[in-house]
């Protein structure tokens, strides 16, 4: 504990990386430290992912250049990758799109088509905007219909602030903000309320609502998925198919809603150019470094490579894809002829249900049953500080050990959780460690991820931070190299579940699993998907 301290204070208040103060003798630990920490090529490859080649959603053309793009790199650096098909999906490319308001007054509006919308057509489309009435039931929402022919429909509630809390408990009177969540949760219910009555649903498929407007004849469905933060929305997927689903800033959507509950006539311009392109065939990419004496063991890297497409996917999971990328770099380099195989995971579908990496598991069960280790990031772009053996206990000896050969300037800071519990689905370790492989989550420290970066339009490169990246790439070298090396296979000895003390979790603390979750079929197309 006190070298660990020492060592703290050495390096609090510069910004220079000392290359004396890693602790461990191992040459390709020392090899691997100072060209991760550098000559990092992070910020490098995550430029080009996030500003040119852009979003990937899956079966996108974005998705099929980036797969292109890793592909090529990897070669570049001579290891050997493929991209190999697991199923098709429904592709759409985003096209230009223009939202304005024409009356009262003008403006142009912050607000996108959701993923998948329909477009205009190539022409600009003009209507009035009307907010989702107040109705009895559903019959009398039927009976309402006819009036929203050719208008823009508003289906979210009016936020009654945009700004973030943090911001209102810094500068309110503890009286006023309390008004204004209670006037907020009030708000909200009668929303929920206002929805249910319509008899329709907000999610996807044909019982939603935004389908039903369209068998109205409205001119567009109009929704703000406001994250809570300054200038942040959920951008996620269109309930239509013929006519445009918009997302409008926080501001902007209060701003449309307000004119209309005055009948101050809030009428809108709408241009969007969105190609559908059929159900085509996505892919994951897989890398190689071939392992020599033990081949038929893996030591797997795992980010997922989709991402949603109001940003550019710089922290779901630009900044998990080129951490993996720039591990498999450094061991190429420096670790060139591994005991047991290395293999990176960049999976296609995660987003709709982790499908790139249920197909890869029960495409390759020889991988799954020769699992040594899987390391998965997946939760932006911060530092890597949690860690846990996926609820399996022998294996956190083995994880212990590794983590214990690792200079303290890449663990310093990481809270071990063991044996932890097996990740129900959140991410795609999931998908190996519901058959009992060893396959764990690396947990990177927040940076305001949920509310600022995840599913946002605001997850762009600047998000990114570099020296963190550089950190984790690092690390997740050394992990794989220290499990490569392990002279023991790790064992999949399983923690026991109390059902009873479990079932409702610890206090304060996240749910708990109760019993080893089921492996789970991947979609192969995009038919039956429903969110
Ligand atoms: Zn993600």
């Amino acid at each position: 504990m006190r070298r660990r301290a020492l060592l703290a204070l050495c390096t609090l208040g510069t910004t220079a990386l000392s290359a004396q103060s890693y602790t461990t003798g191992d040459p390709v630990i020392r090899k691997l430290y100072e060209a991760g920490m550098q000559q990092s090529q992070v910020g490098r490859l995550l430029q080009v992912l996030s500003d040119s080649i852009g979003p990937r959603l899956t079966g996108s053309p974005g998705h099929k250049s980036g797969n292109e793009w890793l592909a090529k790199t990897y070669a570049s650096w001579g290891i050997a990758a493929t991209n190999p098909t697991y199923g098709t999906w429904k592709s759409w490319r985003r096209g230009v799109s223009h939202i304005d308001l024409i009356a009262p007054r003008v403006r142009s509006l912050e607000g996108m088509t959701l993923a998948w919308s329909a477009g205009t057509g190539g022409r600009d489309v003009e209507g009035d905007v009307v907010i989702l009435p107040e109705v009895a039931d559903s019959a009398a929402f039927v009976a309402w219909l006819p009036q929203a022919r050719g208008k823009f429909v508003l289906i979210s509630m009016l936020q009654p602030t945009c700004r973030p809390d943090d911001n209102w408990e810094r500068y309110a009177t503890a009286e006023s903000f309390a008004r204004m969540r209670a006037e907020r949760t009030e708000a909200t219910t009668a929303w929920n309320r206002r929805l249910q009555r319509t008899g329709y649903g907000t999610g996807l498929g044909t019982g939603s609502l935004g389908v039903r407007l369209e068998q109205a004849g409205v001119a567009g469905v109009v929704a703000s998925r406001w994250s809570n933060g300054w200038g942040v929305q959920k951008v996620f997927d269109a309930q239509t198919s013929q006519v445009p689903s918009l997302d409008i800033g926080c501001e902007d959507y209060g701003l449309l809603f307000r004119l209309a509950a005055n009948n101050q006539g809030p009428r809108l311009r709408v241009r969007a150019q969105a190609d559908f392109l059929g159900e085509l065939p996505v892919a994951n990419t897989v890398a190689t470094i071939p392992g020599t004496s033990k081949p038929d063991e893996y030591v797997m890297l795992s980010a997922h490579f989709d991402s949603w497409d109001g940003g550019s996917g710089t922290t779901d999971n630009g900044t998990g894809t080129v951490i993996m990328m720039e591990a498999m770099r450094l061991l190429k380099q420096f670790y060139p002829n591994p005991k047991r195989t290395i293999l990176v995971g960049h999976w296609g579908g995660e987003e709709q249900g982790l499908n790139g990496s249920r197909a890869f598991a029960a495409d390759r069960p020889e991988v799954v049953r020769g699992l040594q280790a899987l390391f998965n990031q997946d939760n932006g772009t911060g530092r890597i500080v949690n860690f846990s053996s996926g609820g399996l206990t022998t294996a956190a000896g083995n994880v212990a050990q590794w983590i214990a050969g690792i200079p303290s300037e890449l663990t310093r800071g990481i809270t071990l959780n063991f044996p932890g519990s097996p990740a129900g689905g959140g991410s795609d370790h999931a998908s190996f460690g519901c058959s009992g492989a060893p396959a764990f989550g690396l947990g990177a420290l927040d940076w305001s991820y949920g509310t600022y970066t995840w599913h946002t339009q605001r997850d762009t490169y600047d998000k990114a931070v570099l020296d963190d990246l550089r950190n984790n790439a690092t690390l997740v070298a050394m992990l794989v190299y220290l499990a490569s090396e392990d002279p023991e296979t790790v064992s999949r000895d399983r923690r026991v579940f109390d059902r009873g003390s479990a079932a409702g979790g610890t206090a304060g603390g996240p749910p708990q699993a109760t019993a080893w979750p089921d492996c789970q079929q991947p979609l192969r197309d995009s038919k039956g998907y429903r969110r």
